[in-house]
């Protein structure tokens, strides 16, 4: 299985290559050259699998036999060893034929950990195989970054530093990433915006001469590595629904369009699933797409759920690529346009094709607040926000009594205040981060300057192991 370029101008490499490169030398993203797909009795034979053993084989056809089965298989066992529960994305009903799947019982409470724990691990071991390391920088308006260092902590080959804006994120996220005292772990809180901290990371990855000094490296959402990672919860779920007998449909809350389009990568395996609902919140580029054909850039409005509060989803771009017959100079032609006007259309064919499997949804604050506490009332169950975009696009645009699940990607307690105005109730960490309010931070800050950053991270990373800075 080796791997292609969105835009057509990259040779096809193997999986340990694409892994590391993350983004296409052409700026394209990474796809696997064919999609391996299991027939309907291969699917019947996974069930009764674990999830850590679902996933080992699910995952092995895309690694292009560089990494052997036995140490892929182990791997993935250590990925999901720390997560509460041995079902790792357990399913549960919220009312007839309408469940919620759990993504967030990871370390860090939120779906990116099930991608980012074995990301990390694959990152460490190609790198130790090698006698390479890399240095990973990133910035964060939240979640990734949390994912990304309890994914990499302790790693022999990564050196990792998270920007984030200084007191614009909350407490739980800013101690989430501060509290791990890891020597590999540097966070950087800069005097700025989250814009202003990806301008800043952009600049460095721009700078040719340091990323080689460096050898700088990103764990982002473009990373193929997530979607293959994020393919085997859809196929837990419709196996434990009735696949491949039955067919499902998944109700997916969207900002980059990575999860969603792992859900169709796990039907171009060969899981029946007859639609994809992509849930929005105010950021609704996806959502009018699916409606009108034309996808269109605005700006960026902060909502309740803050994750998905994103208007250019960078893993469209792999879906846009299928949609236009794998044409990588038609799919490079659509995305200069796109960053020339902040817009492009499709036509009605390849709409009519869009459509009948993806379904667009847009759902307000309000909207957001009133299914938080419509679930509480009717159900007993809380959920955050990001997860309630889901499921009010489920309740709205479910068919007859068909199978719905709705993926849950944070725990409530990860966002305490939109949970509180909509149930009135707060609701509390779970006990394995009881003392996170408590526990030592480990901070560096910054002013919103390149040559400051630079200077910070060749100091740090050339000190190697051992250096960390005090409380913020
Ligand atoms: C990242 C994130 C999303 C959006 O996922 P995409 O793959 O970017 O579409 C949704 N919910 C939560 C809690 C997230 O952290």
């Amino acid at each position: 299985m080796r791997y292609v370029s969105t835009r057509g101008d990259t040779p096809a490499c193997g999986f340990e290559d694409a892994l590391l490169a993350g983004l296409a030398p052409d700026g394209g993203l990474f796809l696997p050259e064919a999609w391996p797909t299991l027939s309907a009795g291969e699917i019947k034979a996974l069930g009764g699998k674990s999830y850590p053993e679902l996933a080992a084989v699910l995952m092995m056809p895309y690694l292009n036999g560089e990494i052997g089965e036995d140490v892929f298989a182990e791997l993935v066992a250590e990925a999901y060893r720390d997560f509460e529960g041995e079902a790792v994305a357990p399913l549960v009903e919220l009312e007839p034929g309408l469940w919620l799947l759990e993504l967030f019982h990871g370390p860090t409470l939120a779906f990116k950990d099930i991608a980012l724990q074995v990301l990390g691990r694959l990152f460490d071991h190609v790198l130790s195989k090698r006698g390479e390391r890399v240095t990973i920088v990133g910035a964060t308006s939240g979640d990734t970054g949390s994912a990304a260092i309890e994914a990499c902590r302790d790693r022999a080959a990564l050196t990792v530093f998270i920007l984030h804006p200084q007191g614009r994120i909350s407490e739980i996220q800013r101690r989430q990433m501060t509290t791990v005292g890891s020597e590999n772990i540097h966070n950087i809180a800069i005097d700025g915006t989250f814009d202003d901290c990806q301008a800043l990371v952009k600049a460095l990855f721009a700078d040719g001469a340091f990323r080689t000094e460096i050898r700088l490296a990103a764990i982002n959402s473009i990373n193929w590595v997530r979607v293959m990672a994020q393919c085997v919860y859809y196929f837990s779920a419709g196996l434990a629904l009735g696949a491949p007998e039955r067919e499902v449909v998944f109700s997916v809350p969207t900002g980059n369009f990575g999860d969603v389009y792992a859900g169709h990568v796990a039907r171009h395996m060969g899981l029946p699933i007859r639609r994809l609902l992509v849930a929005t919140n105010r950021n609704d580029i996806l959502a009018r797409f699916f409606e009108s054909g034309v996808y269109r850039k605005s700006t960026v409005e902060p909502s309740l759920s803050p994750s998905m509060d994103i208007q250019v989803a960078s893993n469209f771009e792999r879906f846009l690529f299928e949609l236009l017959g794998r044409n990588g100079a038609a799919a490079a032609a659509l995305m200069a346009d796109f960053l020339e006007r902040g817009e492009f259309a499709l036509d009605a064919r390849r709409m009519a094709e869009a459509q009948a499997l993806y379904r667009g949804f847009r759902v307000d604050d309000a909207a957001t607040l009133a299914t938080i506490a419509a679930v509480a009332r009717e159900s007993g169950r809380v959920v955050d926000p990001h997860s309630a975009t889901g499921i009010a696009a489920a309740k709205s645009l479910r068919e007859g009594d068909e199978p719905v699940v709705c993926l849950a990607t944070a725990h409530p307690a990860k966002f305490p205040d939109a949970v509180e105005q909509a149930t009135g109730e707060r609701p509390v960490l779970p006990a394995r981060l009881a003392d996170l309010m408590t526990r030592p931070e480990w901070c560096s800050a910054l002013p919103n300057e390149l040559g400051a950053l630079r200077d910070h991270i060749r100091s740090a990373a050339r000190a190697g192991q051992g250096l960390r800075e005090g409380v913020a």
